[in-house]
């Protein structure tokens, strides 16, 4: 028996707007898509929320015993700079500001991605196809919508018909949105426009003498449009019609839209039966945007070297800090989030710690598999991480008080409570108990504030030389300090 067929699983649907119970199309199987990374530039820390919500999802999905096939596709090609379907490819624009190939531009952030994935402790996708890759299934489906008449083609470009194909079934069923509502507030199109309508979408661009990243196809040289390669790699690799398809807030309109309006315009069927959304990552209440310089980069929290962190953070206490939020609320990143979530992390940490050496008795306190059952009803309840997180500390709370003698714990109990522990902790939540490099890292700050104690004891008695001197020996080192209202910060290279 798995755990599926005990465990009654509820997903909030996008689709829908309600809270379902998980049917997979085959018993013990699960077909999951999430769209990924268009590879222009670093991977930024909103983009890593939305990844590890799915990459909690697919873990959780295989706790429960379900064998799932995880696909997460890289964008290395058709991306326009403007969602209308006009400017530059981002790649291309990357690449000839830098002065590489687009294929350097792909090779770099591509490596990137993967790496800070793998600090966060992600689980790899079954399938990571690309964009270029796929160019022939995409052409195929172009011309099976051209077929059915729900495109048209326009000086070596083709376009998706949204009122065509809105007459047969329902463009705008994901979002909320009426066509008729979509026209009457768009402005006219442009004189030069070769669409019949705004809404309607490129599945392929006609590729300018000076577009480096073309193909060739039915229609003269050219490269796909962006939706397109969605559609095109989940039918190849998960069915026409599969379970799960997810991706951020941002992207149910119009991506996902269109990605729908392809599917049912191709071959008729819904391509998706359960759509999931994860909200986004704010800092400090704002919007993060690079333009006004509220952004950070994985990076710059793991090495401390942003203004608005007074020191690292390792990547787990990122990871359980990103947790203590529920996958389809905006979360709010701050230096105090952060340090509250670390003293919690290694709370928890301790107590997984002294488990493995509690005394066990005749009797137990804690009603281990009532309160196993509770972690797992909110993970059902549409992968509720912050009330199984409170649940866990209910668990710790527990342990420290048998580890005082002042409750007791049988043998069964404790092994069910370790078993479970580490099923939700280091499983499903993904967290890792690097306990060497936590001591170090707690070890190291210590002494740092140390030495930025007896430097401010060294300014204040104008000891100018001494001051100086440990700054520029932390600075050899690789830890620079930052003197701020208030007061000294650092940060390590
Ligand atoms: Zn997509």
């Amino acid at each position: 028996m798995q755990l599926y067929q005990e465990q009654i699983l509820k997903i909030t649907n996008s689709l829908s707007g309600k809270k379902e119970i998980f049917r997979p199309i085959n018993e013990g199987h699960v077909g999951m898509y999430v769209c990924g990374p268009t590879v222009y530039s670093n991977v930024h820390l909103g983009n890593c929320r939305t990844f590890m919500s799915f990459d909690m999802i697919f873990r959780y999905l295989r706790h429960l015993g379900y064998k799932v096939r995880y696909v997460r596709n890289i964008t290395d090609a058709g991306h326009l700079v403007d969602d209308a379907d006009e400017g530059e490819d981002k790649i291309a624009k990357k690449a000839r500001l830098e002065k590489i190939e687009p294929m350097e531009v792909v090779q770099r952030y591509t490596v990137d991605f993967h790496y800070i994935l793998d600090q966060f402790n992600f689980l790899p996708p079954s399938i990571e196809p690309t964009a270029t890759g796929h160019i022939i299934e995409q052409l195929e489906i172009i011309k099976e919508i051209l077929e059915k008449g729900y495109a048209y083609e326009v000086n070596g470009s083709v376009y998706f018909d949204v009122k065509k194909f809105n007459k047969d079934y329902d463009y705008g069923k994901l979002s909320g949105r009426k066509l008729e509502d979509m026209i009457a507030s768009t402005r006219e199109l442009a004189a030069q426009s070769e669409k019949k309508n705004p809404q309607d979408f490129a599945l392929w661009k006609k590729a300018e003498p000076q577009h480096i990243m073309r193909w060739p196809s039915p229609w003269g040289d050219g490269f796909p449009g962006w939706h397109l390669e969605c559609t095109a790699m989940s039918t190849k690799y998960l069915g026409e019609t599969f379970d799960i398809h997810g991706g951020g807030m941002d992207l149910k309109f119009p991506h996902h839209e269109c990605e729908i309006a392809q599917a049912e315009a191709s071959n008729g069927h819904s391509p998706v039966n359960y759509w999931l959304h994860a909200n986004m990552l704010t800092m400090n209440g704002q919007k993060m945007a690079k333009s006004t310089g509220n952004n950070i980069l994985p990076g710059e929290i793991f090495s401390g070297d942003n203004k608005v962190l007074s020191k690292p953070f390792s990547p787990s206490v990122v990871r359980f800090f990103m947790m203590q939020a529920h996958y389809t609320s905006i979360l709010d990143l701050s230096n105090d989030a952060l340090l509250a979530s670390e003293k919690g992390f290694y709370r928890l940490m301790d107590a997984i710690d002294n488990l493995k050496d509690l005394k066990t008795n005749k009797l137990s306190d804690f009603n281990v598999s009532e309160w196993r059952q509770k972690c797992y009803d909110a993970m059902n309840d549409d992968f509720n991480t912050p009330i199984l997180i409170a649940h866990l500390f209910e668990a710790v709370k527990h342990i420290n008080l048998i580890k005082e003698d002042k409750e007791k714990i049988t043998t069964t109990d404790k092994e069910l409570l370790q078993q479970t522990m580490n099923d939700f902790v280091f499983e499903v939540l993904g967290l890792e108990q690097k306990t060497e490099r936590n001591q170090d890292s707690n070890k190291l700050q210590g002494v740092v504030e140390l030495l930025i104690q007896l430097r401010n004891e060294a300014r204040s008695n104008k000891d100018f030389a001494t001051s100086d001197k440990i700054r520029d020996q932390l600075a050899a080192l690789g830890i620079q300090l930052k003197d701020g209202k208030e007061g000294t910060t650092f940060s390590v290279s």
